[in-house]
């Protein structure tokens, strides 16, 4: 099995979020990619520019940041020819690997919009090579720079960064220091194409917490009635468990605590996230956690709790 480490550069409106065209955020305008062997030997390069079609003023960030011209993509190829490419340049089997979280589905949101078959399983899993360097090296929560990273490492710093080839380059020359045996467990999913059915929705266990994905529901207060969604299982023991602190929303997220008679406390959280198509789907984490995290997160639904009582009070 191979690795395909791969980097994009992108362009968005350069006249507003109004602006926007629907299904289509952000146009890419580079495609940088290397090729690693299961010893992570680089075996291939790929690097290639994308003539805009949708947003063809650059924003100035593409401009300043990433340092791409106007005049650089002019002479380009259109996306479907450069990303026919490079899905053809993948090869069958690989794992592919980014510096961060986003890249991917920002791929297959451009394939759907120009028209290109998406190679991608669904559930397509990934390695984020940016959470497995704070696995490895740091606390798993702080999220580094690609420079940093590089830093931390003492790689040489030989081109330069924001481009994409060079950056995953640099990503690519992180993955050949780290011990990938020890965090390949800790892979990740890309939420472009969330489960459309109860048989595909997703339960995964890692080492100190448990992840699940639900199908996609028309709208949240459906999908917070889902039992599934709700329930709380013990990802050691598989005991479904009480609650001690029900579901309560917290800005963007729902919190609660349930308890095992094994295993403890469990803090739960509920990510409402959306799909493509104006649906929303949950992305539920349960993990083992200690009697002060609980007693926060009691405070924290206490204190919402007294807002909301002085809001309706307001409110008479
Ligand atoms: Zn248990």
């Amino acid at each position: 099995m191979n690795y395909i480490v791969l980097d994009l550069e992108w362009n968005q409106s350069a006249f507003g979020k109004e602006n926007e065209v629907e299904g289509l955020p952000f146009e890419i305008v580079e495609i940088g990619a290397v090729k690693l062997d299961s010893e992570k030997n680089i075996i291939g390069k790929f690097s290639e520019f994308v003539r805009p079609q949708v947003y063809k003023k650059l924003h100035h960030i593409t401009k300043d940041v990433i340092n791409i011209s106007e005049s650089d993509l002019k002479k380009a190829r259109y996306f479907k020819k450069v990303a026919d490419d490079f899905i053809k340049w993948c090869g069958e089997d690989y794992t592919m690997c980014i510096w961060g979280v986003s890249d991917l589905t920002e791929l297959q949101r451009n394939f759907r919009f120009f028209g290109v078959k998406n190679p991608f399983s669904a559930p397509l899993y990934y390695f984020d090579i940016q959470k497995m360097f704070s696995l490895l090296y740091e606390d798993g929560k702080i999220r580094r720079s690609l420079e940093d990273a590089v830093d931390m490492l003492a790689l040489e710093k030989d081109r330069p960064f924001h481009r994409a080839y060079d950056d995953a380059y640099y990503t690519a020359k992180i993955m050949q220091k780290m011990n990938l045996e020890c965090v390949k467990g800790n892979f990740s999913v890309d939420y472009y194409a969330p489960p459309r059915s109860k048989k595909d929705e997703i339960y995964l266990v890692f080492g100190n917490y448990s992840k699940y994905v639900s199908k996609v529901y028309d709208s949240r207060e459906e999908l917070m009635e889902d039992k599934d969604v709700l329930s709380t299982r013990c990802y050691q023991c598989g005991k479904l468990l009480r609650k001690r602190i029900k579901w309560f929303p917290s800005g963007k997220i729902y919190l609660c605590v349930a308890y095992c008679s094994k295993h403890g406390y469990l803090k739960g959280k509920i990510r409402v996230k959306k799909s493509d198509d104006g649906g929303v789907f949950a992305v539920k984490t349960l993990k083992i956690t200690d009697e002060d995290t609980v007693q926060m997160i009691r405070e924290r639904r206490n204190e919402l709790r007294k807002k909301r009582r002085e809001r309706r009070l307001k409110s008479l």
